[in-house]
């Protein structure tokens, strides 16, 4: 299922390719899973000045990965066949800006989504087996990885956590790890465009009240 969120629309202007030249209204949506790490967005376009006449619906429908910055090749099944030109015209005018106001946009959804969730939508799967054996801690941004990182500043070094919480059933264990990261004072065009906010920090944590 696909989410969108009332405040993401936006205008926008195409000059390069003459045959898409002209002003566009246009609305993203995200898929629904608020705990999905994907960052593939569904963009729909529409011409802001339409020719009297010119058939209803959305005239183009595309797909965006905003991770990998690429048009998603395959068009999904309700979009026309020009929505493929379209969207190679549109990304070849997108500069750091743009790309930057799209993962906002995407970021906003993805939050609306997490603030106002819905487990029923929540496909994450929980590796049951390790937090009942190992008593290994989850982490929060594992499971919600868009929802706004807790950051705080030190000695002008922007830190970031991480909380890890223990979900054993059996126990009533209230045990949280935090992990503090330290934010590279240089990070490279990767780092700022990745869309997620999970820390890379893969290893797992065991909940030291519940570890035998
Ligand atoms: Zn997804
Ligand atoms: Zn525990």
């Amino acid at each position: 299922m696909m989410f969108f969120a009332e405040q993401c629309t936006w205008g926008f202007r195409l000059e390069r390719d003459t045959s898409f030249q002209g002003d566009y209204m246009a609305g993203m949506g995200v898929c629904d899973d608020p705990s999905c790490p994907c960052a593939v967005v569904t963009i729909g376009c529409t011409e802001s000045n339409p020719a009297p006449g010119d058939a209803k619906g959305i005239p183009y429908i595309f797909q965006l990965d905003l991770d990998a910055r690429k048009v998603v090749k395959d068009l999904l099944p309700e979009a026309r066949p020009e929505s493929a030109e379209f969207a190679k015209s549109y990304v070849r005018e997108l500069g750091e800006k743009e790309w930057a106001h799209l993962t906002d946009i995407f970021l906003l959804a993805k939050r609306a989504l997490t603030e106002n969730l819905n487990p029923v939508n929540v496909r994450h799967q929980f590796q049951v087996r390790d937090i009942e054996n190992e008593a290994t801690m989850v982490s929060y941004a594992s499971v919600l990885p868009f929802d706004e990182k807790l950051v705080f500043t030190h000695d002008s070094r922007e830190i970031y956590v991480e909380n890890y919480y223990c979900l054993q059933s059996d126990r009533n264990s209230k045990s949280v790890h935090l992990v503090f990261h330290e934010k590279p004072a240089t990070k490279k065009r990767r780092d700022s465009s990745a869309v997620a906010s999970a820390p890379s920090s893969a290893r797992s944590v065991g909940c030291p009240s519940c570890a035998a």
